[in-house]
């Protein structure tokens, strides 16, 4: 490590090695890839900003138990993904959740739908995927990417800022991969807007927009059903309810029945918000009002005991859900040196598109690269465990 100052002309340290790959980015795209190319033999990075990993497959928790406030449950999926729940599944890392499944109409009213196949939940908290697909890998916590430009060695250079004390960290490699939702892509390749072959790629990405949600995690004590809820059963039996676009509510869902039975008797529940209602007070300083104001929409759509929680949290999600994704599985260059960029944004928008686009991100890279044979899937996801005891 060598300190100096900056191309921002802060003091910063620079990270003497030189990666092959550096991915930005711990959440599952960013992750699934930088497995499979360490898994192929190069000498791999991760980035992340934040503290923990896994990215919107995320876990709080109120009293030491854990509430999703991120990626809900596992569906919908392809093969390669169920064939990683099958695993995950005999592992004990998920388990089956079946709620009873309520739609809310736009006049208010919940509507009972049919039982749904079982969705895949983390009794643990969905934020043990993370934890359990960065096993072996080398990663850098609380690194805010700000910038990518190139070096004079024919390398890429990635400037970072330490969440801790904002000072700059850069680093060096061959190869990049931005895992990241679009729109904070497009800052970080700013310093390279003048070279032509990385025009398609900043054009395909401005293309991409998300939705704001904004997500309350809250605990109830001893709650009781009234006659005059909407919401037909009483706690705790498993619940979720599915919003209608016009309402102020996107999904809410009894929590705690995604959890082993504890002592405990209190229930949680978790709540987000429609794209409107999050656009409408995502920028208000008052979190606490937002909260309440999510919290009441809730209590009048599905039981009134939903108004008063013994405790709460609330959560901003600036880039939530893909509103509109791009149609390529990942895009890609190798000029002027290899770099992809992926996530869920490439394609249908969910953990199934994120886990295929890190695949598929790592596979040109590697192509770019070169090098021993790549790890056929999912025998390089499965064998975590045995590869980093
Ligand atoms: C409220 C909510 C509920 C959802 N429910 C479901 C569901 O039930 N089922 C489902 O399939 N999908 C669900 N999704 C979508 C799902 O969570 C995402 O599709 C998936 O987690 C995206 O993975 P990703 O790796 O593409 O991105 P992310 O998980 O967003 O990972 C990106 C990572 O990059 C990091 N990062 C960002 N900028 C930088 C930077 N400059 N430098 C370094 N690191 C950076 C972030 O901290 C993050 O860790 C939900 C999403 C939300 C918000």
């Amino acid at each position: 490590m060598r300190w100096g100052f900056g191309a921002t002309g802060r003091i910063g340290r620079s990270n003497m090695t030189i990666q092959d790959v550096i991915v930005v980015g711990a959440g599952l795209a960013g992750l699934v890839c930088a497995q499979r190319l360490q898994q192929a033999g190069h000498q791999v990075c991760l980035l992340e900003k934040s503290r923990g990993l896994g990215g919107r497959l995320a876990t709080r928790r109120i009293d030491g138990v854990p509430l999703d406030h991120g990626a809900r449950y596992l569906a919908n999926h392809g093969d390669r993904l169920q064939q990683l729940i099958d695993h995950w599944g005999r592992q004990g890392i998920l388990a089956p959740w079946q709620p009873q499944t309520f739609e809310l109409q736009a006049d208010g009213s919940l509507q009972a739908q049919a039982t749904p196949q079982p969705y895949w939940v983390a009794p643990a908290g969905m934020n043990t995927i993370g934890k359990h697909l960065a096993q072996g890998l080398t990663i850098h916590r609380q690194q805010r990417l700000i910038s990518l430009t190139l070096t004079a060695q024919k390398t890429w250079q990635l400037t970072a800022e330490l969440a801790t004390d904002q000072s700059l960290v850069e680093h060096q490699a061959r190869a990049v991969v931005l895992a990241l939702p679009a729109p904070q892509i497009l800052p970080i390749l700013a310093p390279l807007e003048a070279i032509a072959a990385i025009q398609p790629l900043r054009q395909a990405l401005a293309t991409v927009t998300y939705a704001p949600v904004i997500t309350v995690m809250a605990q109830y004590a001893h709650p009781r059903s009234q006659a005059s809820d909407p919401l037909p059963c009483a706690p705790p039996d498993p619940w979720m309810v599915e919003g209608h676009p016009d309402t102020s509510l996107f999904w809410a869902g009894l929590d705690s029945s995604k959890r082993p039975p504890t002592e405990q008797s209190d229930l949680k529940v978790v709540m987000h918000s429609s794209a409107a209602f999050a656009r409408d007070w995502f920028d208000l300083p008052d979190l606490p009002s937002t909260g309440r104001a999510l919290l009441g929409q809730a209590s009048t759509c599905i039981a009134a005991w939903l108004r008063e929680p013994q405790a709460w949290q609330v959560h901003r999600w600036r880039y939530g859900l893909v509103e509109t994704s791009c149609l390529e599985a990942l895009l890609t260059t190798s000029q002027p040196l290899p770099l992809a960029a992926c996530g869920d944004w490439c394609g249908s928008a969910n953990l199934d598109t994120a886990l295929e686009s890190g695949w598929a991100a790592a596979a040109a890279i590697h192509t770019a690269l070169g090098g021993k044979a790549l790890p056929s899937f999912p025998a390089g996801l499965l064998d975590l465990d045995a590869a980093s005891h």
